[in-house]
């Protein structure tokens, strides 16, 4: 039977049976923390089952917001970690910096060395945004990708590629769906999917 495959042809190489360096590295350090008495396996399974719980939920409330409060648009685009900060994620010693899409530059986000990834406000990054393929190709040609999420961006706008690293972690302010007019905000939150704030995406359009 042939293997169905979603659209995006960038989880391949995330699969396969072969531990990479990072899960042996964190597979050796578990086993220490255990070992040392640091932490219980008990607790580290918490821990990760919370972080597997998280969604993109918070992301499109802070977006929302910002489309219907421009002193709070403000305030995030000066110092998006500031502005997060009273939604109690905290940001630990990461940066948050927020971008904001617009008529004429449309933003997307990639880590190109690993997979950093604004988790708290986003929850886990999806198996595409760690592959090898999207990492190197969404540089290399950012138009071309987009247009395999199913995004067709006119020629005359610019594409920007934002590289997260370790310290400084990005969000995408997506430009507001026409016809939102007039909506409340937990419905527009309902508009702005997890892929329009990394930039592969556009927010749905109200129904
Ligand atoms: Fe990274």
């Amino acid at each position: 039977m042939a293997h169905e495959h979603d659209h995006t042809e960038f989880q391949a190489d995330t699969e396969g049976p072969e531990l990479t360096e990072t899960q042996l590295r964190e597979i050796a350090m578990r086993e220490l923390l255990i070992e040392k008495g640091v932490l219980t396996a008990e607790q580290i399974r918490v821990q990760v089952e919370a972080w597997e719980q998280k969604t993109p939920a918070l992301g499109g409330k802070i977006i929302a917001r910002a489309w219907e409060e421009p002193e709070f648009k403000k305030r995030l685009l000066e110092d998006g970690t500031a502005a997060v900060a009273e939604y109690d994620v905290g940001m630990g010693d990461l940066e948050l910096k927020v971008i904001e899409n617009t008529p004429e530059v449309h933003n997307v986000v990639v880590c190109t060395l690993c997979s950093c990834y604004p988790r708290t406000i986003l929850g886990l990054p999806p198996a595409w945004y760690k592959s090898f393929n999207y990492r190197r190709r969404v540089v290399r040609e950012p138009r071309k990708v987009l247009a395999e999420f199913g995004t067709k961006l006119s020629d005359d706008i610019e594409v920007r590629v934002h590289d997260s690293t370790a310290d400084l972690r990005f969000l995408i302010l997506p430009l507001r769906p026409e016809g939102t007019e007039g909506m409340r905000q937990e419905e527009l939150a309902d508009l702005v999917n997890r892929d329009s704030m990394i930039g592969v995406s556009l927010p749905r359009k109200p129904s």
